[in-house]
C-alpha cells in the first residue's frame, strides 16, 4: 500500500493518500483543501479515490470536501456524532481569519468497527471519542491513522464542545494502546510515531 502524506488546510492538518498499488483503488483520509500537490499525486499514482474517510468533524480537517468531491466524484463519509460539527464550520472559521465557507457534505456515516474496503484493501473504523464524540481512528496494515485524537507525545485537546478528558484517556488507553506496538501511528497533526514510543513518552497520558 502507497501511502502520500499532505500538509493542507489553513492549519496544516495532515491529510493521507493511501492507494492500493495492485488496484489502484484509494481512499483520501482528511480532506482539509484541494490542493494541487494533492490531485497531481493522485494523477501520477492513476488512483481512483473511493471515499474520503473523515477522523472527525473539525473545520480544518474537513474544508475541501465539497471541492475535492467536484474533482474525484467519491463518497464522503463520517461518524454520525460528528456531524453536527460540519454545520458549525463558520463558527470557527472567523476565530482564524478565515472567511465563511459552504457546509461540507457527506453522503453516509460509518460505526465502530466497521471494515470499509478499497481494492483489495479492508481499513477498520476505531471509534475513539474523546477530542469530539465521533472522533474514530482508521486502522489499516499495521498503520493507524490517529485524527486529532493520539499526536506524538501529546493528544487532541479536549476544551471545545463534545470534548471530554475522561473519554480520551479512555480511548487511549484502552484502545489504541492495546494495539500492537508496533502500530505506526500516523496523526491529524505533526509527526508519526508509535504505539510503543506512545506508551513510553506522551506526555499527557
Ligand atoms: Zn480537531
Amino acid at each position: 500500500m502507497i501511502v502520500k502524506q499532505f500538509f493542507a488546510g489553513p492549519i496544516n492538518a495532515n491529510n493521507y493518500l493511501l492507494v492500493d498499488e495492485t488496484t489502484k483503488d484509494a481512499v483520501l483520509i482528511d480532506c482539509s483543501e484541494v490542493k494541487e500537490e494533492i490531485l497531481e499525486t493522485i494523477k501520477e499514482l492513476g488512483a481512483k479515490v473511493k471515499y474520503i474517510l473523515l477522523t472527525h468533524g473539525h473545520f480544518d480537517h474537513v474544508m475541501g470536501v465539497n471541492e475535492m468531491k467536484k474533482h474525484l466524484n467519491c463518497e464522503v463519509l463520517i461518524h454520525e456524532k460528528d456531524v453536527e460539527w460540519l454545520s458549525h464550520i463558520n463558527e470557527a472559521l472567523p476565530m482564524f481569519g478565515l472567511p465563511p465557507a459552504e457546509i461540507p457534505q457527506y453522503d453516509k456515516n460509518f460505526s465502530d468497527g466497521e471494515v470499509i474496503t478499497f481494492g483489495n484493501k479492508n481499513i477498520k473504523v476505531i471509534h475513539t471519542p474523546g477530542h469530539t464524540q465521533g472522533s474514530v481512528c482508521f486502522m489499516i496494515d499495521g498503520k493507524l491513522f490517529s485524527g486529532d485524537t493520539l499526536f506524538k507525545e501529546a493528544v487532541g485537546r479536549v476544551d471545545l464542545p463534545g470534548g471530554s478528558w475522561n473519554d480520551i484517556q479512555n480511548s487511549i488507553v484502552n484502545i489504541l494502546f492495546k494495539l500492537d506496538n508496533d502500530t505506526i501511528v500516523y496523526p491529524g497533526h505533526g509527526d508519526a510515531t508509535s504505539i510503543r514510543y506512545e506508551k513510553e513518552f506522551n506526555r499527557e497520558i
